[in-house]
């Protein structure tokens, strides 16, 4: 199954209900958006008349230092006014030396071609508190996700905690081995799985190289397989796993050849590049094509 990530630190809401309609159309599962674009993701499928009971609907929030909750900021004072940052930002977001919050997903790729350490990132702290407003409105939300790549195991079961104690119903953790040992992500999991036990349902989103998949190349989408891999040799159920994380048109292939069957793949950059600047009709036949190699 294809679920389409618009990118925690993205609340462009244009942007995101162009994203969620031609996905929709092409057959998407899961939409997974920041808590302040919750209210355009469900705008966006009333607006095309489609059955939202065909959707799901997910937020992310991240535990303090995960990168999905970062944004960049320009220094002026160490600025040199290259414009190196603005022309690699994959987002579009700096514009005349100014990054746009709204359009930046935190994916420090701008800090790493200054030459002049004049980017820095901070981490971006209101989204727990929005998804709290959220509760109080009418608006559909299906599932929570906790994005926890952080190198410290009680802040995200401190934080999965208060998820769980608010909301009842799916819970999906997005990890990675970027901080833990394959051991210690199951352990994470484990602890996850019984503090979620009376939510809807428990999903495992296996990141792999977060927001590596701009291009179409085994190497930036061996990572999440091969995680998902140890995780099922692990004893984890294949089937509330989810591959992120550098994902692409290789995905599938690799997980046909490990023997590997996740619940479903979750594209990110890749999906929204693929369809950047295409004209509507050839944007939703690249859309299909990529719903279609989701199905495992
Ligand atoms: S790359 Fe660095 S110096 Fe160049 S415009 Fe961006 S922030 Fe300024
Ligand atoms: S390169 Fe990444 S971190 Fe930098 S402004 Fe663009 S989206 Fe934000």
């Amino acid at each position: 199954m294809f679920k389409l990530i618009c990118g925690l630190g993205n609340s462009d809401i244009e942007n995101i209900k162009a994203l969620v309609k031609l996905y929709a159309k092409a057959g998407a599962w899961m939409f997974d958006v920041s808590p302040f674009a919750l209210a355009a993701l469900n705008e966006a499928i009333e607006e095309i008349g489609l059955n939202k009971a065909n959707f799901k609907y997910c937020v992310s929030i991240p535990v303090e230092g995960d990168v999905h909750g970062k944004k960049a900021k320009i220094l002026p004072d160490k600025c040199k006014k290259c414009d190196k940052c603005a022309k690699k930002c994959p987002q579009s977001a700096i514009s005349g030396f100014i990054v746009d919050e709204s359009k930046c997903i935190g994916c420090g790729i701008c800090k790493k071609v200054c030459s002049h350490g004049a980017i820095k990132l901070f981490d971006k702290t209101d989204y727990f508190d929005e998804f709290k407003r959220l509760l109080k409105t009418n608006l559909k939300l299906d599932c929570v996700e906790l994005h926890a790549s952080v190198a410290n195991k009680n802040l995200v079961i401190k934080k999965l905690k208060k998820i769980c104690k608010k909301f009842k119903g799916e819970i999906s953790l997005c990890i990675s081995r970027k901080h833990f040992s394959t051991l210690d992500v199951v352990e994470i999991i484990n602890q996850a799985k019984e503090i979620a036990k009376d939510n809807v349902a428990f999903y495992v989103q296996a990141d792999g190289n977060s927001m590596n998949g701009a291009n179409a190349q085994l190497t930036s989408t061996i990572e999440c397989a091969a995680f998902a891999c140890a995780l099922k040799e692990a004893g984890i159920d294949e089937k509330i796993l989810i591959l992120s994380g550098g994902v692409n048109e290789y995905t599938k292939k690799l997980c046909n050849e490990l023997s590997l069957n996740p619940l479903a793949i979750a594209f990110g950059t890749y999906a929204r590049k693929a369809v950047l600047n295409l004209e509507q009709n050839e944007a939703l036949e690249v859309a299909k094509r990529l719903v279609e190699n989701a199905n495992c």
